[in-house]
């Protein structure tokens, strides 16, 4: 078999195997790791995934890309993430049909949002990496959040060998039940502190102490080593393709579709590595037609794939969909790279996005990656409508994500006439935003967040998961706490 090799966006790396690509994370030129080429399948290939378990599709996509584990390796990384009763969903990422539309729903892992599909698989790629690369050192995962990357961070790494992980979140600016998620997470290797500051404060502090030379070194005396998990790594992108290809089988299983059959997703998209990974399944060989990509008000992303201008000078709105608040798309950069086949011109536009926060791509670009992405976006009164018009004509609830991305699907369908089969990409379960799903349905939610996860299970056909309810009761397991210019004494008290 190939053993495709790893690159950089930005033309400066050498070619490295994936298990390398993973450890490192980003590239000694700044650029993203992508493979130099990608791997296909055939038809065949596809509807063999028909009948197989969501573990075992996993194996068969990420073969592929990781073809320097081995199958072995490969199983046992697989297992620990999506086996072991870690998903309520048997078939891990089902996909249901919603009136016309499949829904995809990537939320039944153990934080009850999409980042649970790559957060369980990258910790164990990286173990499986640091053994085969004979790395002796630990690694230690720094994490800054605003809330549900830390959890779900911390629930992929827990007890995971050769791995510490510190998560830092603002005092004041995670939600009631985000600071109980993290504050009572078990694990021998896991740390959570409360920086006293917002998520700036704790984020620019986090990106200083992966710059702060001391720190390095005291680590390494110890044997450790600074690392991030952050979703521009390649092993968190890479777990994110099999979903497309396991709803893909999913449609050919149940008869929505015949193989060959093309289909459309629509995605809530923040850091573009979700829909990415769609791009990946649709370039090895998988029949995608339209990649719709939903943004909420923060639409830089619509505008850019309108008119090739991608302009973070513009204001910031914190919405009801938090994880679409982004103005830097980071893994915008590899489709940049795969479109162009220009490493030149991916420099210079991150070098122009760095210095003046700008750049434009020209017509005939621009016109390539519109066959494939269609975009579109909903302010928080239209994503309420799409939750409460679903819920009122299927009973089904949406999260306001979701939301964005089905009302997104409507747009698209009306706007082309294009009436293939199309997949709502569902990236968090409506409970984790039970105040805005609720105020959507046109509830008061009033009462605490666990009033509101019961008000919501009497709206709703699926029951609020076990591991929200749950922490109305668990015990706080964390209470370390930093002022923000004494993250990197925190660092090392955790790690004694
Ligand atoms: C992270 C996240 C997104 C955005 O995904 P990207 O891969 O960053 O585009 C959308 N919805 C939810 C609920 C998320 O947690």
């Amino acid at each position: 078999m190939t053993i495709w090799k790893y690159g950089s966006t930005r033309g400066g790396a050498a070619a490295l195997t994936s298990a390398e690509a993973i450890v490192r994370g980003i590239a000694a030129d700044g650029g993203l790791f992508v493979p130099e080429a990608l791997p296909q399948v055939d038809l065949d290939f596809i509807e063999g995934l028909k009948h197989l378990p969501y573990e075992q599709r996993a194996i068969k996509v990420l073969a592929g890309f990781l073809p320097d584990y081995t199958l072995a390796e490969l199983k046992a990384a697989v297992a620990r993430a999506y086996g072991g009763g870690k998903f309520t969903h048997a078939a891990v990422a089902p996909c249901r049909q919603v009136g016309a539309f499949g829904v995809l729903e990537l939320w039944h892992g153990p934080t009850s949002a999409f980042k649970d599909m790559a957060l369980q698989l990258l910790p164990q790629l990286l173990s499986t990496a640091l053994k085969k690369t004979g790395e002796k050192e630990e690694v230690v995962i720094l994490v800054a959040t605003s809330g549900d990357t830390g959890k779900a961070a911390l629930e992929g790494f827990k007890d995971v060998a050769q791995t510490r992980i510190v998560v830092f979140y603002p005092e004041a600016g995670v939600s009631r039940i985000q600071k109980l998620q993290m504050v009572t997470q078990p694990g021998g290797n896991v740390a959570v502190v409360a920086v006293e500051g917002n998520f700036d404060d704790a984020q620019s502090g986090v990106k200083a102490l992966f710059a702060d030379d001391a720190l390095a070194s005291a680590l390494a005396a110890r044997g450790h080593r600074l690392s991030s998990a952050n979703s521009i790594n390649w092993g968190r992108l890479a777990p994110q393709i099999v979903y497309y290809f396991s709803a893909y089988a999913d449609l050919v299983r149940t008869r929505r579709i015949k193989a060959g059959d093309a289909v459309n997703f629509a995605v809530p998209t923040g850091n573009f590595g979700n829909i990415l990974a769609g791009y990946y399944a649709k370039r090895m060989g998988l029949p995608v037609h339209k990649l719709i990509c939903a943004s909420n008000r923060n639409h830089i992303l619509t505008d850019f794939f309108q008119t090739g201008v991608y302009d973070r000078n513009r204001a910031f709105y914190k919405t009801d969909s938090p994880s679409m608040d982004i103005l830097i798309s980071s893994n915008l950069e590899r489709l940049l790279y795969h479109e162009s086949k220009n490493p030149a011109l991916v420099r210079a536009a991150m070098e122009a996005l760095a210095a003046s926060g700008r750049y434009e791509i020209d017509a005939a670009l621009l016109s390539k990656l519109q066959e494939t992405f269609w975009a579109d976006w909903s302010d928080d009164a239209q994503s309420a409508e799409a939750i409460r018009g679903v819920h009122a004509t299927h009973g089904y609830v949406l999260d306001p994500h979701t939301a964005a991305a089905w009302r997104a699907a409507e747009r698209y369908q009306a706007a082309t006439g294009d009436e293939r089969q199309t997949v709502v990409v569902s990236t968090a379960s409506p409970y984790k935003f039970s105040d805005s799903v609720l105020r959507a349905l046109g509830d008061t939610a009033e009462g605490d967040a666990f009033a509101q996860l019961a008000a919501l299970e009497a709206r709703s056909e699926e029951k609020a998961p076990e591991a929200l309810t749950a922490l109305q009761t668990a015990p706080i397991l964390h209470t370390a706490s930093c002022a923000k210019d004494a993250m990197e004494r925190a660092v090392l008290d955790a790690l004694m």
